[in-house]
């Protein structure tokens, strides 16, 4: 196991080994966030599995949404991941650092001036106007970057991407040879349905705009778009969520592993009378006497304020000494209340960790307290909590938690 945690909280902690490193992060953190790099590969390799023999590209995006970019990819790569798509040029340097070898392409695009980052960084933009190819053709022109881009089509997301009719404006520059388009892609509104009518229209349009890139590698689905069947997988397959064991198949059972778990501190207990209220607004009432636990995890730390528990309302459930509490009362910045009566009082002790994700409690099971979905609770994550790499030992460059001295 690995630890990365803000150096800046346990300043002492650089004179440390990386076991003792962690163990003082472990002692003085609120909470500790266990991301298995093990399973992540797991589930790559299982979609990679679904999509042959399309390639399996890897999504880490927004910090490999949550679980941290460079770990992430270093470990998609060391199981035989290739290319990755990001966001931004910060993420695309990120991916690079951890992966020298990586195709990485940076899904926002080109903008004014961002051609020498993209040259620096040797990454792809995701080009999805025409205004933006001719600035990356005056910019390659200029400098003799011939690193490659992707053109995006939009088929129904009207989010980015080339229009059909601009699409089809390019292709005699695709049919000339030597224009430097190495994917051609485009997004499915409503992968994760699979009975909805737009996903055969997307279909339908992106494999006829696709049949004219000739030679051009294609790209359609997400992770839920894998599961839609082989006609939705062309060349080249885009998962992001179910890496991370976001359910792709929200109508059906979760075929990916768990990946991330996620615990915070006992800080106090109480024990209230019938009749007394708790949190803020005083909007639960205990019904019998009451034993609550102060957890040290609140909406700062991305526990979204709507899973909070009110007379009228249910809120989430957090697992204390192996048994499900209802969270009690408004969910704070900082702490939210657990309803404890039913776990026997040795069970649990002040300073003991409690579990807000993991042992059964799911992403998505969190994203429906929310009001979410999965990848909303990733990619909110809070930054106080220590994380924790387990496995990924294939790759064999866990990094250090701290610089040395
Ligand atoms: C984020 C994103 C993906 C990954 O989507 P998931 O649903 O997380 O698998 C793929 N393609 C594009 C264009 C994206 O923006």
């Amino acid at each position: 196991m690995n630890i990365v945690s803000d150096p800046k909280a346990i300043p002492q902690s650089t004179l440390l080994s990386p076991e003792a490193n962690q163990a003082a992060a472990l002692a003085t953190s609120t909470g500790v966030l266990t991301v298995d790099l093990d399973a992540i590969v797991a589930n790559w390799r299982k979609l990679e599995k679904t999509a042959v023999p399309a390639e399996c590209a890897g999504v880490v995006k927004a910090n490999a949404y949550g679980c941290g970019t460079e770990p992430v990819a270093r470990a998609l790569a060391a199981a035989g991941c290739k290319t990755f798509f990001v966001a931004t040029l910060d993420e695309a340097a990120a991916v690079r650092a951890a992966v020298p070898s990586a195709t990485i392409y940076t899904l926002d695009g080109f903008f004014q001036n961002s051609g020498e980052a993209y040259a620096r960084i040797d990454c792809r933009p995701v080009i999805g106007d025409l205004n933006e190819l001719a600035e990356w053709d005056v910019f390659c022109r200029r400098t003799g970057w011939s690193g490659g881009a992707a053109i995006h089509i939009d088929t129904g997301m009207n989010r980015l991407g080339l229009t059909i009719t601009e699409a089809q404006g390019i292709i005699p520059r695709i049919n000339a040879g030597d224009h430097g388009i190495t994917l051609v892609m485009s997004h499915l509104v409503s992968a994760e349905q699979l009975n909805s009518p737009i996903n055969a229209r997307q279909l339908t349009t992106f494999r006829e705009i696709a049949s004219v890139f000739s030679g051009v590698p294609a790209s359609l689905s997400n992770s839920s778009g894998i599961f839609l069947g082989a006609q939705f997988q062309f060349d080249m397959v885009r998962p992001g969520a179910a890496l991370y064991g976001v359910n792709p198949t929200p109508e059906a059972d979760n075929p990916m592993q768990p990946v991330v778990e996620l615990k915070a501190r006992i800080v106090q207990f109480r024990n209230i009378e019938r009749g007394e209220t708790v949190g803020y607004g005083g909007t639960w009432t205990a019904r019998r006497p009451t034993r609550l636990a102060i957890v040290s995890a609140g909406y700062a730390d991305g526990y979204f304020r709507a899973a909070s528990a009110s007379d009228g309302t249910r809120g989430a459930e957090v697992i204390v000494a192996g048994k499900r509490c209802p969270v009690a009362g408004r969910i704070s910045m900082d702490l939210m209340a657990v309803d404890v009566t039913d776990v026997p009082p040795n069970a649990a002790r002040r300073g003991h960790m409690v579990t807000l994700l993991g042992e059964g409690i799911t992403v998505d099971e969190l994203a429906h307290h929310f009001g979410t979905i999965g990848y909303e609770v990733l990619t909110s994550l809070g930054s106080r909590y220590a994380r924790v790499y387990k496995g990924g030992a294939a790759t064999g460059t866990a990094e250090p938690p701290v610089a040395a001295p």
